[in-house]
């Protein structure tokens, strides 16, 4: 096999599916690639490498990416060089990685969450054996979280800054501790190191990742919370703002709440995934907190920090789940008042323990609870906006919409404000007077 020429340099295609965390391990695996002499192209046909990088979290995602390896079939037989990748936490299932192997036999390269660090090295046995390589599992050698990869980062304004892997919760409903392995967080020092990094460059709005950043620091115990790791970043000098996802609300500490309300460069935006607002179920999912312990951490946070902004992540359909106890999370929104909602029906994964669950309700009927929750939660995030109008927000430009001719940008409660201006002003914080809103957009005028 032969990575076919076109000109001078070899052209990668990567396309992302899924999370954060995902799009963050593309820009590493970029990173290996540009060393590797390769440039990016965003057509596939012009590739002389393809490469997915998957997400298993909901099976929807799934059937897309089958139905999108599927179509690279035709572009293999045009081009028989090109080398088709797949990686990500499809990848490390059994059943996916057979499925592969049996049905899709022009994938050339497959490995696992686990294996990123080696991609050169396989890439290199790929081109060089002629042969199809298959890398999963490999978890034991995550021990040492590989430090100082290349990154290709893909925005020059938001940098995306990974301080913790794995995941040891087990929501039952969840595969990701299956395929990214148990928690591991990088050294305070390592993380110091590449946030100073960012914000010497000019990034603007750094957002540090994790399945569960409350428990940074726990494994190895490197003598620093999440808390205190956060509050040693914000310490850095310079003009930015800092996020960070995702908060569990079983180790979300009033600390960590303090720290923010505290903070110079902390955007004062909670993503704080509440998945049910019913005690029974929340139960059933293994999440280790009730309804009360929410609201009372949801009351701290507005407390020291009244223009909070709160997003979330909610599972529609648990099974086992009443409509009685569908309506407790209705109830939840409407209690907290949400800026936006993330929400998923119930999709069964291989190997949980929700899977294996009864589950009575039709998709029909699921269907029908989902279009309340979102016509609901369309309405507090309307009124939530609305709100806004007349205050002055300190917005990050991040490009001029060329449909519209307007700048777009995001507060610090991340919620996009249109208004006009040049675009010289990209990549820069701008004070915005919001003057009206269309359901969750802001526009404003620029202040004198
Ligand atoms: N670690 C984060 C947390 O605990 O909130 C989220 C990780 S997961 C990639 C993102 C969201 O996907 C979850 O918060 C949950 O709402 C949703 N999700 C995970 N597994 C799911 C499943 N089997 N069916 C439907 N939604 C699911
Ligand atoms: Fe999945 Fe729960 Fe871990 Fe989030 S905390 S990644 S939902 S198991």
């Amino acid at each position: 096999m032969q990575v076919r020429k076109r000109g001078e340099v070899p052209l990668a295609f990567v396309h992302t599916y899924g999370c954060q965390q995902n799009v963050a391990d593309s820009e590493k695996i970029k990173g290996m690639l540009e060393k590797m002499g390769f440039a990016f192209t965003d057509t596939p046909e012009n590739a002389d490498f393809i490469l997915f990088n998957t997400c298993a979290v909901r099976e929807h995602a799934e059937d897309r990416v089958f139905g999108n390896v599927g179509a690279l079939k035709n572009i293999k037989r045009r081009f028989p060089g090109v080398i088709i990748a797949l990686c990500g936490c499809m990848m490390e299932q059994e059943h996916v990685a057979q499925r592969i192997h049996d049905s899709y036999p022009f994938v050339n390269l497959l490995f696992g969450t686990h294996q990123i660090c080696n991609f050169p090295q396989l890439l290199f046995t790929c081109i060089t054996d002629s042969t199809r390589v298959f890398a999963r599992g490999g978890e034991e050698q995550d021990k040492e979280i590989a430090e100082n990869l290349p990154i290709h980062r893909d925005g020059k304004t938001k940098a995306w800054l990974t301080v913790m892997y794995g995941c040891d919760n087990f929501c039952s409903y969840c595969v990701v501790p299956y395929v990214r392995g148990r928690e591991r967080s990088r050294t305070p020092k390592a993380v110091q190191a590449e946030f100073e990094g960012l914000v010497r460059q000019g990034y603007k709005d750094i957002t540090l990742l994790g399945q569960n950043v409350n428990s940074y620091g726990k494994k190895p115990d490197c003598g620093v919370n999440f808390a205190q790791l956060l509050k040693r970043l914000d310490a850095v000098p310079g003009d930015y703002r800092i996020r960070f996802m995702t908060s569990h609300p079983k180790d979300c500490t009033h600390e960590l709440l303090d720290v923010m309300a505290a903070g110079k460069h902390i955007a004062h935006h909670l993503h704080l995934p509440f998945q049910s607002g019913n005690d029974r179920v929340l139960k059933e999912m293994n999440r280790h907190y009730d309804r009360a312990k929410y609201l009372e951490l949801i009351a701290y946070a507005r407390s020291v920090m009244p223009d909070l902004s709160l997003t979330s992540d909610v599972i529609v359909g648990f099974p086992g789940e009443t409509y009685e106890e569908f309506k407790d999370t209705v109830s939840l929104i409407e209690k907290v008042g949400f800026t936006s909602l993330f929400t998923f029906i119930f999709s069964p994964r291989e190997g949980t323990r929700a899977e294996k669950m009864p589950d009575p309700i039709p998709a029909e009927e699921k269907s029908r609870w989902f279009q309340e929750l979102c016509a609901a939660q369309e309405q507090i995030a309307a009124k939530r906006c609305a709100s806004a109008v007349g205050t002055v927000q300190r917005v990050l430009v991040e490009e001029k919409n060329p449909k519209t001719g307007l700048l777009t940008g995001r507060t610090g409660g991340n919620v996009v404000v249109d208004f006009p201006g040049e675009e010289s002003l990209c990549g820069t914080f701008q004070m915005v007077k919001i003057t009206a809103a269309r359901n969750w957009i802001l526009t404003g005028e620029l202040c004198g």
